[in-house]
């Protein structure tokens, strides 16, 4: 499988670290033909703006949508869920892919300067909990229809998943602990075999 990181800004190589101590080959991903040769994507943090803008200019942020809407895989942390979103309620002008039905509240937990870890708790993670870190993360505002909750902090959801989408507000690739790109991998392993399935059964 080639999984691919958006690569025009933010924890770019912290993504593909990841992708690569979990055993695949992580593929950069800057221009158009690329992204149409991956299997899957990891969306880093970063910048919001920054990254919307230059997506745009570099002509990858419509397909980038089409991919999605046709099912591509993705992954993204703080920023990139940003990105994914409905639309940010505090800056409602902020342009997003609209694909994943959340909103957002842009540096919801604060300014940098309050940045903080946290322990988060889910089945797939067993007793072990996972240290999230949060930088100026996105907080989630809304949660559409269909939208899975994986974990939560004080109450409030920061991972989430749709379909072949997952998203989280803080940093899994700042850590050395790989188990939500793990589980990323082998949640879509999973929609893969269920759609070889259906079409058997049809
Ligand atoms: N605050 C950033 C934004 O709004 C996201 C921060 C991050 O990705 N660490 O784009």
């Amino acid at each position: 499988m080639r999984i691919g990181v958006l690569g025009i800004q933010g924890d770019i190589q912290e993504h593909l670290r990841a992708i690569n101590k979990i055993g695949h080959e992580p593929v950069w991903v800057k221009d158009v033909p690329t992204l149409e040769s991956v299997d899957a994507l990891a969306m880093p943090g970063g910048e919001s703006t920054t990254m919307t803008k230059l997506l745009k200019r570099f002509g990858i942020w419509d397909t980038l949508r089409e991919r999605i809407v046709d099912g591509l895989p993705v992954f993204a942390t703080c920023a990139g869920m940003i990105l994914l979103s409905e639309g940010v309620e505090n800056y409602p002008a902020q342009d997003t892919l609209r694909v994943l039905d959340v909103t957002i509240e842009r540096n919801g937990y604060g300014r940098q300067a309050n940045s903080f870890e946290a322990d988060l708790y889910m089945n797939y993670l067993g007793d072990v909990p996972f240290r999230a870190i949060f930088i100026r993360a996105p907080k989630i505002y809304s949660v559409g229809e269909g939208v899975e909750v994986l974990a939560n902090y004080n109450g409030v959801p920061v991972l989430v998943r749709h379909k072949s989408i997952m998203a989280a507000s803080f940093h899994p690739e700042l850590t050395s602990d790989f188990r939500l790109h793990m589980y990323f991998i082998e949640a879509i392993a999973r929609l893969n075999e269920e759609a070889r399935t259906e079409k058997q059964d049809v």
